[in-house]
């Protein structure tokens, strides 16, 4: 699967929020959302209401652009989530949520999803013992997640693992150590686990039409 290589301060700001997607630059006064930067391009000035199609278009794309996926997967995992019993749309951002490069993110073992995707694709990490290069793996329960016992490995984890004090891990999470990193699944992520930073209602509403 491809990923966006443009610049990704420009896609928080089309959102309006911070999509946290630049690790400690988004909590610094370097962010373009801090600077109160607005919608980018030459059609900024949009006035009038947004539409009902506007409103869920933009929250399909902000959890699109957060976890950085593109359209034919996310179609996927809406197929998956409707397959599941429950409210689909919680079931779409519990799958997402379960993707390998943002648990790593969410461990505090990247500081942001895109980094971990890349250590991942670097083969820094084994789940279970054995080496996984795969960013959007679905992770299951008493999955254990480590840095890869090399060199490299632990250098580079040293240099961008955050410490404990560092952002809080939720709960279907354990953060075993930082040092070297090493985590685990306790279960898989619920409803009551799913930030609400997301109408997944809207998402719904727009793919089922
Ligand atoms: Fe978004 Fe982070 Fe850039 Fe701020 S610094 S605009 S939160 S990516």
């Amino acid at each position: 699967m491809g990923r966006y290589i443009g610049p990704v301060c420009r896609l928080c700001r089309r959102e309006g929020v911070k999509l946290f997607l630049k690790g400690t630059r988004c909590n610094s006064a370097k962010c373009a959302i801090e600077k109160s930067r607005g919608i980018p391009g030459m059609h900024k000035l949009r006035r009038g209401k947004p539409s009902e199609y506007a409103l869920r278009l933009r929250e399909k794309q902000k959890v699109k652009r957060t976890y950085g996926i593109f359209e034919r997967q996310f179609r996927n995992y809406y197929q998956e989530a409707t397959r599941r019993p429950g409210n689909s749309g919680d079931a779409l951002l519990a799958l997402i949520e379960r993707r390998f490069d943002n648990v790593i993110a969410r461990l505090g073992f990247a500081q942001s999803r895109a980094q971990a995707r890349q250590m991942i694709r670097h083969g820094h990490f084994t789940v279970n013992g054995r080496k996984l290069d795969i960013p959007s793996y679905l992770v299951k329960p008493g999955d254990t997640i480590k840095v890869k016992d090399r060199e490299a490995s632990r250098k580079l984890a040293a240099e961008v693992v955050v410490n404990e004090a560092g952002p809080s891990v939720p709960t279907w999470l354990d953060r075993i150590s930082t040092d070297p990193p090493e985590g685990r699944v306790s279960r898989l992520p619920g409803s009551e686990d799913l930030s609400g930073e997301f109408n997944a209602q809207l998402i719904i509403e727009l793919l089922s039409r």
